[in-house]
């Protein structure tokens, strides 16, 4: 029987439209959904970029329903348990060396609110109060708290809150259709927008800057690959003014792009690193935030007496969060999967570019696990329109993929095998084929 939809306001969804044609899903395990009424469908955005290792894994089933049993709930202030502290400790080992210091939140944007209240904070201890100033880039995505509202670079998702963190400016995006259309992997051609960096320091003097956020990968607008030299061009710009570099990896942490983090991949540190989803494979929620061991330590003892960072959550390191995470990380090193994503990197690069020919395709983009188709938007529509008519026929034949503005986004599991990318493909191809 369907639930009553009217009282549950649905984020990020066209409510109106929802209720008149709901789409449900009820049961899950390893690859697939099922809907209430028994359908399969194939997942091929892991659940919302978070579910790594596939749905309904028994091992971290099990660590949550033992957790729940043996300590539902411990205070995080003041009190400690075991768990948060092994965890913290088993992540440093996941995140490039240095980044050895963990605040754990319960989200992706709690991970960048307490991001960016670090930098305040640290810059302020070190005696440089008028470091305020925070900097984002458009077509950036950082959730949707104060802090990741202004940061991000999603005109939509901003324009009915006002400008509601002062002292915010932006990058340019990198997504250049022109010189970069149907790259496979980083683009050739960007670097140079790094230099935007630059030109907010001329304008605003770098000792009103605290930090740059950036997503190494911009998910939510599409898939949009850095430039190749770009995050080493920023890093230097960085590095040369005292401003902190922040990576997102809210989606490309554990493995989307074929290494623990894009950090990684693209050989570029930063100061700090925030990550959720696959931190618990989706399960329980949960985020952390990796900060850069000098960073910590120098705010550790240039803090005054007492509580040095009055900032947390009474979820923070939630025992349950930390049973699953724990639980998650061994089954990711177990079948060596957040790796896998090099592996597979190829069928699933062969797969997507082959849909190239299709109508309307003006750009195809992948690295690791992930992939984006883009369209052209369709005269006198409303934004998106085509990406959203390919989601729903894919939902309709049994795969779900993701519509991101004008762009599908493919990023399944990292269990996926090479006949169900062959699977996605297809389906896709089917759907495609009908767009008009
Ligand atoms: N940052 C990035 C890069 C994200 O992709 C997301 C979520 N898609 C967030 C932050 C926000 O995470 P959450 O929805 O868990 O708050």
């Amino acid at each position: 029987m369907q639930p009553n939809l009217d009282a549950f306001w649905m984020p990020f969804t066209a409510n109106r439209d929802f209720k008149q044609a709901p789409r449900l899903l009820s049961k899950a395990k390893d690859m697939h959904y099922w809907t209430p009424e028994g359908r399969e469908v194939l997942d091929a955005t892991a659940g919302l970029w978070c579910v790594n290792a596939g749905h309904g894994r028994p091992r971290i089933v099990e660590a949550i329903a033992r957790q729940a049993a043996e300590m539902d709930f411990a205070p995080p202030f003041q009190m400690g348990h075991p768990l948060a502290f092994e965890l913290a400790d088993r992540l440093q080992h996941l995140t490039p060396p240095g980044l050895n210091r963990f605040f754990f939140t319960n989200s992706g944007s709690e991970s960048v609110e307490t991001a960016m209240k670090i930098a305040l904070a640290y810059h302020r201890v070190r005696g440089e109060a008028q470091r305020t100033r925070l900097i984002g880039r458009e077509r950036g995505y950082h959730g949707v708290n104060f802090a990741g509202t202004a940061l991000g670079g999603m005109g939509p998702n901003r324009k009915l809150f006002g400008s509601s963190v002062a002292g915010v400016d932006h990058l340019r995006h990198t997504h250049d259709l022109t010189r970069n259309a149907f790259t496979r992997g980083q683009p050739e051609h960007g670097a140079e927008l790094a230099d935007d960096l630059e030109r907010l320091v001329t304008l605003h003097d770098a000792s009103t800057i605290a930090a740059v956020i950036v997503e190494p990968m911009a998910g939510s607008t599409g898939v949009l690959l850095p430039p190749k030299g770009y995050l080493e061009r920023l890093r230097a710009i960085c590095d040369k003014h005292g401003i902190l570099l922040v990576f997102d990896e809210v989606i490309t942490g554990f493995g989307r792009l074929g290494a623990p983090f894009a950090a990684q991949k693209y050989g570029v540190v930063p100061d700090m690193i925030t990550m959720a989803k696959g931190i618990t494979n989706g399960t329980i929620p949960m985020g952390a935030v990796a900060v850069r061991q000098e960073i910590h330590d120098t705010f550790m003892q240039a803090s005054g007496p007492g509580i040095e960072l009055p900032h947390g959550y009474t979820y923070s390191g939630h025992p349950m969060a930390c049973a699953a995470a724990l639980a998650t990380l061994d089954t990711y090193a177990e079948e060596d999967l957040l790796t896998r994503g090099t592996r597979l990197h190829g069928a699933l690069e062969e797969t997507v570019h082959g849909l190239r020919d299709l109508p309307h395709v003006v750009d195809i983009r992948n690295t690791g696990l992930v992939a984006a188709i883009e369209f052209a938007p369709r005269a006198g529509a409303a934004p998106g329109r085509r990406a959203f008519e390919v989601f729903l026929g894919c939902f309709e034949a049994g795969v779900l993929v993701r519509a991101a503005g004008d762009n599908i986004a493919i990023a399944p599991p990292l269990i996926v095998s090479e006949s169900q990318l062959a699977q996605v493909a297809d389906t896709l191809r089917r759907v495609m084929s009908q767009l008009t």
